[in-house]
């Protein structure tokens, strides 16, 4: 297609609804992505959906409103998102739950329900598909298919957004793009990125992340590429201050990134009240490991210097206690115990100090004040309260766990509009964006909101693409 009104650079989470709206409301719509199929994030994603007043709900006659929803954002984050945007997405994301089901979403039976994985709402509005994300892919991409099988829409997959076009007075005219038949331009009324956040690019989180170490699930194609381009046209970084990890994953060895969710360890008390102590690569307690709140555990991870943390436990506790890394199969855990890094075996605990690099002095301390918290029935130091047996080995063990990235908080600054600004706060005329790449604390603030990066990308992703498609055809 040479003259499309629109072009929206990423056939992701967000980039397929606006699109499926845009051309349903008669624009025409170029859509380019990096990857050779659709789906961006949806493919690992756990799909978590949030929304308020859906007819799920209705039916199970639980109360709930957007208003109600967004207090308890307000709550969970501390008014550290956009109010303005949290208002126009919540406002919608019942009916986007809806609109998924009239669509034939494969619900869990579950659902809705209040979850633990991330700071609790205090209603139950989370939602998931069966197959996680996979379930909202497979609802998108038939539609998404339909609508570019249109004459007045094109698909280029393998496809990447080089640059953006600009005139003099800064308005945003058009795309430079390249793939295997070369570099090509193409001019567009409006360009759209949708293109993800920056959690597959070690390098660009390191630099917007104070130099922290990346440790991330999310897909290589995560690689920032979309905000690059906005901020080389003029546009302001939103949310630089934002990271929070998520609370955790095993270390990956020391060189590589990628964790894989089926490898989490269990670590939400609500799911598996802990039985190891969480210590700092010194050796001391940080966290009340079966604190219910995950937000606490996750702003205590934060403040450690390399975001990274022992689970120490005895061969007693790892023999008895439910399995601390469920999703490993056994050979995988034979081979973690006899080579991986992050996973280290000792006779005593002056051995485990010394494999693990933790003071032998603040090791011992730690475990002994923990153990005669047991003994004596007198108050732990952190104050946990589910210690169901003492650490004493002989045998002992240590598990590196790492804080992890499944969204990354900084992204291009957008008005409720959702078009791009400049520093001063001017719109750079042409250019919009929408999903994670506005920067995943835009909405979460500096915390993460259960369902608030999927359904959002959804939901604003369909009301952009109408809106576009009436502006560009008034
Ligand atoms: C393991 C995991 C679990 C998660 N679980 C949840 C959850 O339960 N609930 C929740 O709300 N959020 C969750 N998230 C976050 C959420 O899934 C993402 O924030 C969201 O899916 C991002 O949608 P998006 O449209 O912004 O980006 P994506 O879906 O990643 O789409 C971006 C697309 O842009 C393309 N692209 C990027 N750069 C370019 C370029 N230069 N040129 C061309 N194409 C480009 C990419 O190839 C990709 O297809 C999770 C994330 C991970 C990693």
């Amino acid at each position: 297609m040479n003259h499309p009104d629109i072009v929206i650079v990423g056939a992701g989470t967000a980039g397929m609804p606006c699109a499926i709206e845009a051309v349903g409301a008669g624009a025409r719509v170029l859509v380019v992505d990096q990857a050779d199929r659709p789906g961006g994030t949806l493919h690992v994603s756990l799909g978590q959906l949030s929304g308020a007043g859906s007819r799920l709900q209705a039916d199970r006659g639980i109360a709930d409103t957007p208003a109600a929803h967004l207090d308890d954002i307000i709550r969970i984050n501390r008014g550290t998102g956009r109010a303005d945007l949290l208002a126009r997405t919540t406002a919608g994301q019942g009916a986007t739950i809806d609109w998924l089901m009239d669509h034939g979403f494969a619900m869990d039976p579950a659902c809705p329900a209040i979850l633990h994985l991330h700071e609790a709402y205090r209603t139950a509005r989370t939602y998931w598909g069966v197959e996680g994300g996979l379930s909202v892919l497979r609802v998108l991409e038939p539609l998404f298919t339909a609508a570019m099988a249109q004459p007045t829409a094109e698909v280029r997959y393998a496809t990447r957004l080089a640059g953006l076009v600009q005139s003099e007075d800064g308005r945003v005219r058009g795309v430079r793009l390249t793939n295997a038949q070369g570099e090509s331009q193409v001019a567009a009324r409006a360009v759209v990125l949708a293109t993800g956040g920056y959690g597959g690019s070690p390098d660009m989180f390191a630099r917007l992340t104070g130099g922290r170490r990346l440790v991330t699930a999310a897909m290589p194609t995560s690689d920032g590429s979309g905000i690059v381009a906005a901020l080389g046209a003029g546009a302001a970084l939103s949310c630089p201050d934002m990271f929070l990890p998520t609370y955790a994953a095993v270390a990956p060895p020391p060189g590589q990134h990628r964790v894989d969710w089926r490898q989490m360890p269990s670590l939400t008390p609500q799911v598996r009240p802990p039985w190891e102590l969480h210590l700092t690569p010194l050796g001391a307690r940080f966290v009340r490991e079966d604190d219910d709140s995950v937000d606490r555990r996750e702003n205590a991870l934060n403040d450690l210097p390399h975001l990274s943390f022992w689970c120490v436990m005895d061969d007693a506790v790892w023999d008895a206690a439910p399995p601390l890394l469920p999703g490993w199969t056994e050979a995988e855990l034979a081979d973690a115990w006899s080579g991986h890094p992050s996973f280290v075996r000792a006779a005593s605990l002056a051995d485990l100090a010394q494999a693990t690099g933790m003071m032998a002095e603040t090791l011992s301390a730690s475990v002994a004040a923990y153990n005669t918290g047991i003994a004596q029935g007198t108050a732990d130091p952190m104050g946990r309260t589910h210690r169901p047996q003492a650490l004493t080995g002989p045998g002992w063990r240590a598990i590196r766990m790492h804080g992890m990235v499944l969204k990354t908080p900084s992204g291009i600054v957008v008005d409720d509009q959702m078009r791009a600004l400049r520093p001063d706060g001017a719109p750079i005329p042409g250019l919009y964006a929408v999903g994670e790449c506005i920067g995943g604390s835009t909405l979460s603030g500096k915390g993460f909101v259960s369902g608030m990066s999927v359904t959002p990308a959804l939901t604003l992703g369909r009301w952009l693409g109408r809106a576009l498609a009436q502006e560009v055809q008034a």
